[in-house]
C-alpha cells in the first residue's frame, strides 16, 4: 500500500545514512553527441563514468554564473532538480518556511499549491522539495517527455518568481489564530461572530517542527550537528525552533529569498537520455534573461577545530511506562541515549569521504562491528544511537556512535567504552574477512538497480554540488576503488591509522547525553503558553481584530475553489492503454517447488524471492511469526556463530531478508495466503554460496544462541516503537482496519501495534525457552518443499546454472507430501477474525505522550479483481486531493492527510502529524456529504485518475519485474482489466461506489484508530483505550 500523501518529506527528518555509493544500473552509453550549446553556455568539462554507462558534463552560464550539470544516460525515467545554498543565521526557520512558500503560486502559475495540484496533473514519478542544514531543493522525475517540460516550467517559475504571499506565510509558518473544535460550524460568517477568544499558535511549519522536536532521531540530529559544528549556520535549528519561528517576519522572509534564490547560487542538474540544449535554452528564456550576476556571501567556512572534547546534556520526553510494574521501572532507568560525535573533514576530500563510508560500516555494521559487541552486546545499551555513522552532507563531514537504552546513572560508561573500543580496533585492526565483505558489497551495489536511478543520483550528488566539489572526482569510481585496494594491500595498518587520527587523536569531538525528563513537554508547553501570553498582553482591541480578520481572510482564501486552469497537464489518452507485461516461464523440476523464472536484464545478478506458506501454524505460532522472521537470519547457522554468518552473508550477497506476508485473494476474500518470503540477490559467480548459506539457515538456525537473542529481541522492540513514533499513520491505519476482515486482521497482528505491544511484553519478561520452543516449531512446519514456491529475476543464458544451484537450498529440506506445481499462491479458506483482535472493540485510542497525533478510520472495501476496485481507487484519491488534503492539512493544521484504498477490503482515511485528530474523525465521517454537495467534475475526476496510474505505472527494477501473480496471485488478465476499468471510469461510477462504501450504515461498522496524546481533543473522542 502507498500512502500517498507524504511526498512533501523533508531532509530534516532524518538525514539518511548512505552506505558507500548509491545504486545503480546500467545501459548503453547515451551520447550528446555534438553539443552546440545556445549563446551563453559553455562546456566546463565532460567525464565518461563507465560504471554507471553514463557521461557527466558540467556547464557554466557565463553571464550568470549559474551552474549546470547533465547525468546524460540511456533510461526514460528523467529527471530534474534545482537546487540553492541557503544558510540561515537563525533558527526561525525561514529557509524551510521559504520552501514551503514557493510550492503555494507563482507569477505564471498564480494557483494555490501548485505543486500538490500537479500531483493530479503529471505522471510524476517523483515531485517533491526539500530543505536541509545548508540547502534547498526542487526535485523531480517522469518517463514522460511532456510531463518533465510542463514540471520544469512550474519548478523554474515557483523557484525563481514566487508570490509568497502574506496569508501563505501565516497558513505556511505560524500564526495566532482562534482554536477551531470539531462541534462548530467553521464557515467564516460562524466564525467572525464567535469574536476571538481561545487564541493560539497555529500554521502548518509550526506544528510540523513542534511534531519533529519531540522525536528523539531528530532531535539528536539536530543537536549533535548544531553543538559539533558552533561556529556557523549548522549551530541553527534549520528547520525551525517552534518558539523562534513566532519571531520570523513576512520581511525577513522575503529578503532571504532575494539573497538565495538567485542564479549565481544555484545548481541545476539534469538527469536523461536527452540533448541538452534544448533544456537549456528554456532555462536561459524563462528564468536567466532576468537576472545578473550576483555576488552572494553563502559560503560555509570550515569548522575551527577544537583543542578539547566537549560534553553536553540535553533533555527529552521520558517515555511512559507503569510505575506499579517493577519490570517497567526497571526499563524505565534505562532511557538515556548517549552519542559521540567525531569531525572528520572536508567534504571537498572525496578520497577520504569514500574510505569513511567503509571504516563506517566497519566499526558499525553488523554483529563482528566492534561497536556492536561493546555497545550493544555488551548491555550497555539496546541500540545504537539514532545519530550512528558518517554524515557526509555537510560541509565539515563527521562520524558519529553511541548507544540508546543506557543507565540514566552512568552516561559515561558508554563514552568510556567507545574509548576502549578505539584502543582496541588500533591494536587488532579489523578481520580481513570483513574488508573482503566491504568490496564485495560495493561490488554489487554498483551492478543492482534500483527503480529511480536519476533521482538518487540527483540526492546523491546534491551535498556535493553545494559545496562546489568537483563531481567529476567523485564519480572516478574505479580510480578511488583501485587506490583503496592499493593501500589496503600496501599498508596493513591503513585503517587503523584512518581509526588512530581521525577518532583517538582527534580532539574535536562532541560527548552528547540525553536524559529522560518526565515534565520535558509540559516544560515546552508552559515556554509556549508564555510567549502566548506575553503577545495576548501586548495586544489591545485593534490587534485583536486584526488576528481576526485574518483568520476569516485566511479561511475564506481555504474554502476558494482554486483556478488551476493556469497549469499544464498530461491527459488520460497520453496514456498507455496496455499493461506492461514481460515472458516468463514455469520450471517443474525434480526436487525442487514451482520456480518462476523471469529473464530481465539484472547486470549481472540473481534476485531470489521464495515463499513459503505458513498454513498449518496455531495462532500461538502466529503471533511470534514476525519475530521469528527478524531473529532468523541474525543467529548463527550450522557450525557459524551469529558473528560469521553475518560475514558469510556479506561476502555473497547484498543480505537476506525474512518477512512475514498476508496476502488477499483478488477475487474473494474469504481466501487468502499467509507466508513467509525470503529474498536476495548475488552476482553469478556467488548464487552457489548464496543456496547453500540459505540451507543453513532454514535447516540448522542456532536458537541456542540465548545471550544474543535477547540482545535482538530488545533491539527489535526499541525499533519498532521508533517506527510507529515516525510513522503512526500506518500503525493508525492498520489498527483502524483490522476489525473488518481476517486479512487485515493479520496484518495488524504481524505489522501493527498488536505486534509492538507483544514485543514490548518479550522485551519486559524474556521468557527465552518459551520463544525458543515456539520458533523452533515453527520453523520445522514451515520450511518444507511441499509449502514452497520460488522466483528468479536472471540474465539471459544463466538459468540452468542458477537453477542447479537453487537445488542446494531444498536438498535436505523436508518433504511430506509431494511439492504443489504452482508458482501463484496456495489459497486457503481465511480463519474467523482471531481472538486478540476480536475482543477488541472498533473504535479505540492508544495514548502516548507525543506531541500530536495519528488518526485512521477504515470501511469495508472490495478485493483486487471486483468491479468496484478501480473506482474506489479514484475515490480515494478525489476525496485525498479535493477535501481531505483541504481540511485536514491546511484547516486542520496536520501535516498531512488522505484516503487510500486497498486489495484487503479496506477503505481508510488518515491523519498524519495531527494537533486535532477528533475533528480529523468528524472530517472523515463528512466525505460522503462533501462528495454530494460538491460540484465534482470531469477534471477532478481525470487528476484522480492520473494519481492513481502514477503508482500502477511508476518503473520497476529488473530484479523485481513480474512478480505480481507469483506474489499476489493477480494476472495479467486481473491487470488489465483492472486498467480498463480505470480508463472507462466515469463520476458516476465514483458517486455510486462513494453511496454504497461511504453510507451510514458501512460508517456504523467501521473500524477507527487515533495515536497521541491525552489532551483536550483528543478527550472528546469517548473511545476506550487500548492498554496492552
Ligand atoms: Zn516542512
Amino acid at each position: 500500500m502507498r500512502v500517498g500523501l507524504l511526498k512533501r518529506s523533508h531532509v530534516l527528518a532524518l538525514p539518511a545514512r548512505k552506505y558507500l555509493v548509491t545504486a545503480t544500473a546500467s545501459a548503453k552509453i547515451a551520447s550528446n553527441g555534438a553539443m552546440s550549446l545556445p549563446t551563453g553556455f559553455k562546456v566546463e568539462s565532460v567525464k565518461e563514468v563507465p560504471e554507471y554507462d553514463m557521461t557527466l558534463y558540467s556547464i557554466e552560464h557565463e553571464r550568470t554564473g549559474a551552474k549546470f550539470f547533465h547525468f546524460n544516460r540511456d533510461d526514460k525515467n528523467s529527471a530534474f532538480c534545482v537546487q540553492f545554498r541557503t544558510v540561515p543565521n537563525d533558527s526561525t526557520g525561514v529557509a524551510h518556511i521559504l520552501e514551503h512558500l514557493v510550492l503555494c503560486g507563482s507569477k505564471n502559475f498564480p494557483c494555490p499549491e501548485p505543486f500538490f495540484k500537479m500531483l493530479t496533473r503529471s505522471m510524476a514519478t517523483f515531485l517533491n522539495a526539500m530543505t536541509g542544514p545548508d540547502l534547498t531543493m526542487y526535485p523531480f522525475s517522469t518517463q514522460n517527455q511532456k510531463d518533465f517540460e510542463n514540471l520544469l516550467r512550474i519548478y523554474l517559475d515557483a523557484a525563481f518568481f514566487p508570490n509568497l504571499e502574506y496569508l501563505d506565510f501565516r497558513q505556511e509558518g505560524w500564526r495566532l489564530d482562534t482554536k477551531k473544535s470539531a462541534d462548530e460550524n467553521t464557515s467564516a460568517v460562524a466564525y467572525r461572530e464567535k469574536g476571538s477568544e481561545n487564541i493560539e499558535f497555529a500554521g502548518v511549519v509550526f506544528n510540523e517542527m513542534k511534531g519533529a522536536m519531540s522525536q528523539l532521531p531528530s532531535m539528536v540530529d539536530h543537536l549533535v550537528r548544531s553543538n559539533l559544528l558552533p561556529s556557523n549556520t549548522y549551530s541553527n535549528n534549520f528547520g525551525g525552533e517552534p518558539l523562534s519561528i513566532i519571531n520570523l517576519t513576512h520581511d525577513q522572509l522575503k529578503n532571504f529569498h532575494a539573497t538565495y534564490y538567485h542564479p549565481s547560487n544555484a545548481k541545476f542538474v539534469l538527469y536523461g537520455d536527452f540533448p541538452i540544449e534544448r533544456w537549456l535554452k528554456l532555462i536561459d528564456e524563462l528564468v536567466l534573461t532576468n537576472f545578473d550576476k550576483l555576488e552572494i556571501d553563502s559560503q560555509i567556512q570550515s569548522e575551527s577545530k577544537w583543542t578539547a572534547a566537549k560534553t553536553k546534556v540535553e533533555y527529552f520526553q521520558q517515555p511512559q511506562f507503569d510505575k506499579n510494574k517493577p519490570q517497567e521501572v526497571e526499563i524505565a532507568k534505562r532511557q538515556s541515549v548517549v552519542t559521540s560525535a567525531f569531525l572528520i573533514g572536508d567534504i571537498n576530500e572525496p578520497y577520504n569521504v569514500y574510505c569513511w563510508n567503509i571504516l563506517s560500516y566497519l566499526l558499525t555494521s553488523g554483529p563482528a562491528s566492534p561497536f556492536h559487541k561493546s555497545l550493544i552486546q555488551s548491555g550497555l545499551g539496546a541500540n545504537f544511537s539514532p545519530v550512528t555513522g558518517f554524515e557526509s552532507d555537510v560541509k565539515d563531514c563527521y562520524f558519529s556512535i553511541g548507544a540508546q537504552n543506557v543507565d540514566n546513572e552512568n552516561p559515561d560508561a558508554i563514552v568510556q567504552a567507545i574509548d576502549a573500543t578505539i584502543d582496541k580496533i588500533i591494536e587488532e585492526g579489523f578481520d580481513q574477512q570483513r574488508i573482503d565483505s566491504v568490496l564485495h558489497l560495493i561490488e554489487l551495489d554498483l551492478k543492482h538497480q534500483s527503480s529511480n536511478f536519476g533521482l538518487k543520483l540527483l540526492m546523491g550528488s546534491a551535498s556535493k554540488l553545494n559545496h562546489d566539489c568537483d563531481l567529476q572526482e567523485f564519480y572516478s569510481l574505479s580510480q578511488i576503488f583501485d587506490r583503496l585496494r592499493y593501500d589496503l594491500k600496501n599498508d596493513p595498518n591503513f585503517l587503523q591509522e584512518m581509526v588512530k587520527n581521525s577518532l583517538k587523536n582527534n580532539p574535536h569531538r562532541l560527548n552528547l547525553v540525553m536524559k529522560p525528563k518526565e515534565e520535558f513537554f509540559a516544560g515546552l508547553q508552559t515556554k509556549e503558553d508564555l510567549a502566548l501570553n506575553e503577545r495576548l498582553y501586548k495586544l489591545d482591541q485593534a490587534g485583536k481584530n486584526q488576528i481576526l480578520s485574518e483568520s476569516v481572510a485566511l479561511l475564506e482564501k481555504q474554502t476558494l475553489i482554486p483556478d488551476a486552469s493556469s497549469l499544464p497537464k498530461l491527459l488520460i489518452s497520453d496514456l498507455e492503454t496496455k499493461i506492461e507485461t514481460y515472458p516468463s516461464e514455469i520450471v517443474e523440476k525434480d526436487n525442487l517447488p514451482s520456480t518462476q523464472v523471469n529473464v530481465q536484464p539484472t547486470n549481472g545478478i540473481c534476485y531470489f524471492k521464495s515463499v513459503f506458506s505458513t498454513e498449518k501454524l496455531t495462532a500461538e505460532e502466529r503471533r511470534f511469526l514476525p519475530m521469528f522472521c527478524s531473529v532468523l537470519t541474525k543467529l548463527g547457522a550450522e557450525n557459524l556463530n551469529f558473528e560469521q554468518l553475518r560475514s558469510e552473508i556479506d561476502l555473497c550477497s547484498g543480505g537476506f531478508s525474512v518477512t512475514t506476508s498476508v496476502t488477499p485473494h483478488p477475487k474473494d476474500l474469504k481466501y487468502f495466503e499467509e507466508s513467509i518470503v525470503i529474498s536476495s540477490h548475488a552476482l553469478l559467480r556467488n548464487v552457489d554460496k548464496m543456496f547453500a548459506l540459505w540451507n543453513r539457515i532454514l535447516t540448522a538456525p542456532d536458537f541456542e544462541a540465548t545471550e544474543y537473542l535477547k540482545v535482538i529481541l530488545k533491539q527489535r522492540y526499541e525499533m519498532l516503537q521508533m517506527s510507529m513514533e515516525q510513522s503512526g499513520h500506518r500503525y493508525a491505519m492498520r489498527s483502524s482496519a483490522a476489525t473488518l476482515n481476517a486479512v487485515c486482521a493479520y496484518d495488524e497482528i504481524y505489522s501493527g501495534m498488536s505486534q509492538i505491544a507483544l514485543s514490548r511484553q518479550v522485551a519486559l519478561n524474556m521468557e527465552i525457552e518459551k520463544y525458543v520452543s515456539l520458533f523452533k516449531s515453527i520453523l520445522e512446519k514451515v520450511f518444507t518443499k511441499e509449502n514452497a514456491r520460488c522466483a528468479l529475476n536472471l540474465p539471459e543464458s544463466s538459468q540452468s546454472e542458477c537453477l542447479n544451484a537453487l537445488g542446494s537450498l531444498f536438498s535436505n529440506l523436508n518433504s511430506v507430501s509431494e511439492v504443489r506445481s504452482t508458482a501463484s499462491p496456495f489459497w486457503i479458506p481465511a480463519p474467523e477474525i482471531p481472538e486478540i483482535v476480536q475482543k477488541r472493540e472498533r473504535l479505540v485510542k492508544y495514548l502516548f505522550p507525543f506531541q500530536v497525533s495519528y488518526a485512521g478510520r477504515s470501511l469495508a472495501g472490495v478485493p483486487y479483481g471486483h468491479s468496484h476496485f478501480a473506482p474506489l481507487e479514484v475515490l480515494s484519491k478525489l476525496l485525498s486531493w479535493n477535501y481531505l488534503h483541504k481540511e485536514i492539512r491546511e484547516k486542520g493544521g496536520a501535516y498531512g492527510g488522505g484516503a487510500s484504498n486497498n486489495s484487503s477490503g479496506a477503505f481508510t482515511f488518515f491523519s498524519y502529524r495531527d494537533p486535532t485528530p477528533y475533528l480529523s474523525q468528524r472530517t472523515f465521517q463528512r466525505s460522503l456529504d462533501w462528495l454530494q454537495s460538491a460540484s465534482v467534475d470531469q477534471e477532478m475526476i481525470d487528476g484522480a485518475k492520473l494519481t492513481v496510474f502514477q503508482s500502477v505505472d511508476s518503473p520497476v527494477a529488473p530484479g523485481s519485474r513480474n512478480l505480481s501473480n507469483f506474489f499476489s496471485g493477480i494476472t495479467e488478465e486481473m491487470r488489465q482489466e483492472r486498467r480498463d476499468r480505470l480508463f472507462a471510469c466515469t463520476k458516476l461510477d465514483v458517486m455510486e461506489v462513494a453511496e454504497t462504501y461511504l453510507s451510514e450504515r458501512n460508517l456504523k461498522m467501521s473500524g477507527g484508530t487515533v495515536i497521541g496524546p491525552k489532551n483536550e481533543d483528543s478527550n472528546k473522542l469517548d473511545w476506550p483505550v487500548v492498554t496492552e
